[in-house]
């Protein structure tokens, strides 16, 4: 199995104070994350200048320019999502720093440091898809839901048994999300959430359900999502179906019930080529494609782990054969072994066989399309 694991310097082995670099949504996202490592954290860089001076977890937000002489020997943690860290890393190099001895993504950092210095084994982003269902039909739906061959809710046991195999073997997730076709739909999800909240919460940072507002959910799924202090990551795609009033009756329920929400109204997105045009890449392709797209999107489904949540869907719809390197029987590790364990953690950081013909979500694939068009 491929995986990026193993390229932290040594120095790393020892640090007891280290900086983070990112207050924004994957910042808040981390904060459980921090608060059960025994790390100094003495200040968070954010180039935003509305946050500086401001706190993350009570600790004081500062410029780049600000935190350049404080650094000394620390190590860096950049708390962003894979478009940005991209960014910041050009930012950092031009610094002079070099990523994996100063600095490294948190997924990166969890995954390997935590083992390494904690014995924890950590997944940073899972995603399960729990029905593949849908209210919409979008032509360019990165989960390929209008080609699905066939819709299903998967049922409360089936995912039951999943997050229980699961957190039987990984000791913290950063991000769990809930995902669809339209999650909503899903006659079980709040008895779902439950179970879950009650269950794992100790064992996620943050729980997300991800609707695109066209199903009124009943109060008792807001007040559930409220309980459990999960996310809603409300898409808005009425820029081409007009769904105004629906969506906007969501967020004021949100608000209404405290709910921590966000409306994403300019989501980029860009075409997959699957199922319609494959790409047909050469190895050497294939390399450097793999370089672009790390989303680092893994997925939890009947009991096994995937490295990439698009890779399931492309099986799920019924077109496309996974092989057996791209995923993970769960029930087929000891859970008391933690080393066997680490398996799951080192194909989160892995590869797909279908990178090798997925358009994917690097910097790489620029073939973008209209957001939300329908079939
Ligand atoms: S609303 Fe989301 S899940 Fe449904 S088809 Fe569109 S992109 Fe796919
Ligand atoms: S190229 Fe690979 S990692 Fe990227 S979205 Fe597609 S399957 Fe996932």
């Amino acid at each position: 199995m491929r995986s990026d694991l193993g390229k932290l310097t040594a120095d790393w082995s020892d640090i007891e104070s280290v900086v983070l670099y990112g207050a924004g949504i994957v910042g808040g996202i981390c904060q459980t994350l921090f608060e059960r490592v025994d790390l100094e954290i003495p200040f968070v860089i954010d180039q935003n200048k509305k946050k500086q001076g401001t706190l993350w977890r009570g600790i004081p937000i500062i410029s780049y320019d600000e935190a350049r002489p404080k650094i000394q020997n620390r190590k860096i943690v950049v708390m962003a999502g894979h478009t940005a860290y991209g960014d910041i890393t050009r930012f950092l190099n031009e610094q002079g720093l070099v990523e994996f001895k100063d600095f490294c993504n948190v997924g990166h950092f969890m995954s390997e440091w935590l083992w390494s210095a904690k014995q924890m084994n950590c997944v940073f982003h899972v995603d399960m898809t729990i029905t593949t269902k849908c209210t919409l039909n979008c032509r360019h739906c990165n989960l390929f839901i209008p080609y699905h061959k066939e819709k299903v809710n998967f049922s409360f046991e089936e995912m039951k048994k999943s997050i229980d195999l699961f957190f039987e073997r990984i000791d913290f997730v950063t991000y769990f999300g809930l995902i669809g076709g339209e999650t909503f739909l899903h006659p079980d999800l709040e008895r779902f959430i439950i179970y879950l909240g009650e269950t794992y919460r100790k064992q996620i940072g943050k729980i997300t359900v991800i609707t695109n507002g066209t199903v009124t959910p009943p109060d008792s799924l807001l007040k559930v999502i409220k309980k459990y202090d999960m996310y809603l990551s409300i898409s808005d795609y009425t820029n081409v179906v007009p769904y105004h009033k629906k969506i906007d009756q969501l967020v004021e329920r949100a608000d209404k019930y405290g709910i921590d929400y966000y409306r994403n109204s300019s989501i980029v997105w860009t075409d997959f080529g699957f199922p319609e045009h494959p790409l047909k890449r050469t190895p050497e392709e294939l390399e450097e494609h793999l370089n672009s797209c790390r989303p680092n999107w893994n997925a939890l489904h009947g009991g096994k782990f995937y490295y990439c949540n698009v890779s399931w869907c492309a099986e799920q719809s019924g077109r496309f054969k996974l092989q057996p390197e791209d995923y993970i029987d769960l029930e087929a590790i000891d859970p008391q072994d933690k080393a066997a364990c680490r398996k799951i953690v080192e194909l989160s950081r892995g590869t797909s066989s279908f990178c090798r013909i997925c358009g994917g979500c690097g910097a790489d694939n620029t073939n973008y399309v209209p957001t939300g068009v329908q079939m």
